[in-house]
């Protein structure tokens, strides 16, 4: 019993060697065939998406971080990628060419580049845009030194963004400075008292001046009288707030609006009036209609600019 259990023992092991032997060599093979056949390489995939293969995974983790620190500088604001890359061990076959630089290529094709300016605005405007925030507060010190004591005006320095860096077109210093230097004269050209008239209250024909002598009145005439017809929008030729706005004997209806550096505006003879006392307005607003209320003999505006309660020719101002 001994003896064969002995025998028995010998057998299998004998056996086993044998086999394990087989498997090695059949193990070894495989893996000759495989190496052959396939090449080790990396798969790149963005939230479950295969990207492609790549041989260099430090070289293109380098290159997307390289991507990334573009943030911060020439005007890239910020760098949104398609999604954080994952990485895994993959076998491709040999005949397979693995591309890097595709695979690259295609993370950067869908990748959100935003790019940042420096708009330079005059009471809200844009006027102008430049590359740099320096350059845009250098622009605006310079122009309020130049312009704040004779004009009521405010310069500001806005942030625009834009995906494609050639939507906006910004300017160097130099050029930016003449356009919004440019716009400030021309407001210094157009204020009154610092006031500045940002736009025609009305369109149409100038049928009385400043300080003409006419039948109507026994005074010269103390504004300008603009013919439109019966219900043409006033708009406010200034920002401000509305101090009357109801009939006033020869004005008929009428609103005034007070501009700050004593500085009021009469829009007479209206037919209807569209502001309250106490409502501050823009340049632009509609405030009244045209119409031939109170001293008037035809539908027109009568407008008429005050400073320190004296009237002032309006056409040394607008419609000149
Ligand atoms: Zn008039």
């Amino acid at each position: 019993m001994k003896f064969i259990l002995n025998k028995q023992i010998g057998y299998y092991t004998k056996e086993t060697i044998k086999c394990l032997r087989l498997v090695a060599i059949a193990l070894f093979i495989i893996f000759c065939v495989i190496f052959l056949k396939y090449n080790l390489v990396c798969e790149v995939s963005i939230s479950g998406e295969v990207l492609g293969y790549i041989e260099n995974k430090k070289a293109f983790e380098n290159e997307l971080q390289e991507l990334v620190n573009q943030e911060g500088t020439n005007n890239v604001a910020f760098v949104d990628l398609p999604g954080v890359p994952e990485y895994k061990l993959a076998f491709v076959s040999n005949d397979y060419k693995v591309n890097d630089a595709e695979v690259f290529a295609k993370i950067e094709e869908s990748t959100n580049i935003t790019y940042k300016y420096y708009g330079i605005t005059v009471n809200g405007k844009q006027k102008s845009v430049v590359g740099s925030l320096d350059e845009a507060e250098d622009l605006v010190s310079k122009m309020k030194k130049e312009y704040k004591d004779n004009l009521d005006f405010k310069i500001g320095i806005e942030e625009v963004y834009s995906k494609n860096s050639k939507d906006i077109k910004t300017v160097e210093l130099a050029v930016a400075e003449d356009k919004v230097s440019n716009e400030l004269q021309k407001m210094e050209s157009s204020s009154v008292n610092g006031v500045y008239l940002a736009q025609k209250p009305i369109t149409g024909i100038i049928t009385s001046r400043f300080g003409d002598r006419e039948d109507i009145r026994s005074f010269p005439h103390n504004g300008l009288d603009i013919a439109a017809p019966y219900g043409t929008k006033i708009k406010s030729a200034t920002d401000g707030v509305v101090t009357t706005s109801g009939n006033r004997g020869t004005y008929g209806n009428l609103v005034v609006i007070d501009c700050g550096h004593n500085v009021e505006i009469y829009y007479g003879h209206c037919s209807k009036l569209l502001v309250n006392v106490g409502d501050k307005v823009k340049a632009g607003d509609i405030i009244a209609e045209v119409g031939c209320t109170g001293n008037s003999t035809g539908n027109h505006l009568h407008f008429e600019i005050k400073i320190n309660g004296i009237s002032v020719n309006p056409q040394n101002y607008i419609y000149n």
